[in-house]
C-alpha cells in the first residue's frame, strides 16, 4: 500500500495491529501532511525500529509530473503514474484562493458524446494516493495552498466510490491537507445507486450533478448513463438527498450550441428544477479537435440565463479557465495518448 493513500483511521488500525499506541498515525500525518517530509529517516519522534517497519510495509512512491502549461489564471498539469499511465490536474487561481479540479481515473467509461475523457474509455481507477498526491505535487511546485478541491477532471468519481471518499477523509482530515468539508466538491453524471450511498457519507461535502439536458431525449443523446437512470429517478434521487443532507445542490449544465441550449430547453429546465434547493452553473463548451460540438454564443448563454433568472431558478455563468492551453477535462492526457 502506499503510504498518501491510507486514512488517519486505517493507520490507527495498522499501529494497534503492529502493538503499537494508535497516536503514531497521527504524527505520521503531521510529518506527510503538515511537515511535507517524505524522508523517512527524518522523523524523529518515530523510533528507528518502526521506521524500518513502515517503510517495508509501504510505497512512498509518487507520480511525476512531466508537463506544466501556464494561462494567466490557470495551471494544467500533465501527470504520469508508476504504470506510465497519465492524468491532468488543474490550477485555478481566484481572488478567494487556488481551487484544483482532480481526476479520479484514468479515462472514462461513461462515454459522453461531447467529452474528450470518454472518448478515450477507461483504462484504470486511480488508487486513493494518485488523488491525494495531486495536490501534494502541485502544492510543492508553486509553493502555494489550495484551499478548495473539485472532481472535476478525468473520469467518473462515483465509478471510483471507495477510492474517492478515502481521498476526501485524507484531505479534509484535521491532521491530513485539512481542507474544509465546504471547500470539497464531487461532480457525477448521474449514478444514482452511489448518490443514494453517498447520502450516508459522514462529511458535508458539495454535490454536483452534470444534468446537460432538460429531457430524457436529449440527455440520452448526450450521455449514456441516462439510459441507466433516466431524468426522473435522476431528479427523484437529486430531492432525497437534499431532503436527507439539507444541502444545497450544484446542477451542472454544459452549454453546445444549437443542441441544448434552446430557449424551449431553459424553460423547460426551469420546471423540471421547479422548487429544488439547487443552483444551476451554466458552464461554457471547451470545443476539442475531436468532437463536433460548438459552444453556444456569449449572448445565447446570456439568454439562458435570463430565461432561468425570472422563472426564479438559481443561476450563474462558470467563468472560463484556461481555454487556450486545452483545460477542458481529458484534453491534455488526449494529445499525450496520441502522441
Ligand atoms: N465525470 C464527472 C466529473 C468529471 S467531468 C461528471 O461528468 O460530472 C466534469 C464536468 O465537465 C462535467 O460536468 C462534464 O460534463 C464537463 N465537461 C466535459 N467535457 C467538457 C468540455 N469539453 N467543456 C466543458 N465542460 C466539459
Ligand atoms: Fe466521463 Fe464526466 Fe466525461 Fe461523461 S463528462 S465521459 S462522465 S468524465
Amino acid at each position: 500500500m502506499n503510504i498518501y493513500g491510507i486514512t488517519k483511521e486505517k493507520l490507527e488500525e495498522y499501529f494497534l495491529s503492529i502493538h503499537e499506541k494508535k497516536f503514531k498515525a497521527i504524527q505520521v500525518f503531521e510529518w506527510l501532511y503538515q511537515k511535507r517530509m517524505n524522508e523517512i529517516d527524518g522523523w524523529s519522534n518515530i523510533k528507528k525500529e518502526i521506521q524500518e517497519k513502515i517503510r517495508n510495509d509501504f510505497s512512498f512512491i509518487m507520480p511525476k509530473i512531466i508537463k506544466r502549461e501556464i494561462d494567466e489564471l490557470t495551471e494544467k498539469y500533465l501527470i504520469e503514474l508508476e504504470d506510465n499511465e497519465h492524468i491532468e490536474a488543474v490550477l485555478m487561481h481566484h481572488d478567494y484562493g487556488n481551487s484544483i479540479c482532480v481526476s479520479s481515473q484514468v479515462g472514462c467509461n461513461m462515454g459522453c458524446a461531447f467529452c474528450e475523457s470518454g472518448r478515450l474509455k477507461k483504462v484504470r481507477n486511480l488508487e486513493t494516493h494518485e488523488m491525494v498526491c495531486q495536490i501534494l505535487l502541485i502544492e510543492e511546485i508553486t509553493k502555494e495552498r489550495i484551499s478548495s478541491v473539485v472532481v472535476m477532471g478525468i473520469g467518473e468519481p462515483f465509478d471510483n466510490y471507495e477510492h474517492v471518499m478515502d481521498f476526501i477523509k485524507i484531505i479534509n482530515d484535521a491532521k491530513g491537507i485539512a481542507i474544509g468539508a465546504r471547500h470539497i466538491t464531487i461532480s457525477t453524471s448521474g449514478l444514482v445507486p452511489k448518490i443514494k450511498e453517498f447520502m450516508n457519507f459522514p462529511l458535508q461535502i458539495n454535490l454536483a450533478i452534470s444534468l446537460h439536458a432538460s429531457n430524457n431525449e436529449l440527455r440520452n443523446q448526450l450521455m449514456n448513463v441516462n439510459k441507466a437512470y433516466n431524468l426522473d429517478e435522476l431528479l427523484d434521487t437529486i430531492r432525497a438527498y437534499i431532503l436527507k443532507t439539507n444541502r444545497r445542490v450544484t446542477i451542472e449544465y454544459v452549454m453546445l450550441n444549437n443542441v441544448n441550449d434552446r430557449e424551449e430547453n431553459a424553460l423547460e429546465l426551469a420546471k423540471i428544477l421547479k422548487g429544488m434547493n439547487v443552483y444551476v452553473n451554466l458552464i461554457p463548451y471547451n470545443e476539442t479537435n475531436h468532437l463536433e460540438f460548438k459552444k453556444s454564443t456569449k449572448n445565447q448563454i446570456l439568454k439562458f440565463y435570463d430565461i432561468l433568472k425570472k422563472n426564479k431558478i438559481n443561476v450563474t455563468i462558470r467563468k472560463e479557465f484556461g481555454s487556450k492551453i486545452s483545460a477542458a477535462c481529458g484534453q491534455l492526457r488526449s494529445k499525450e495518448v496520441e502522441r
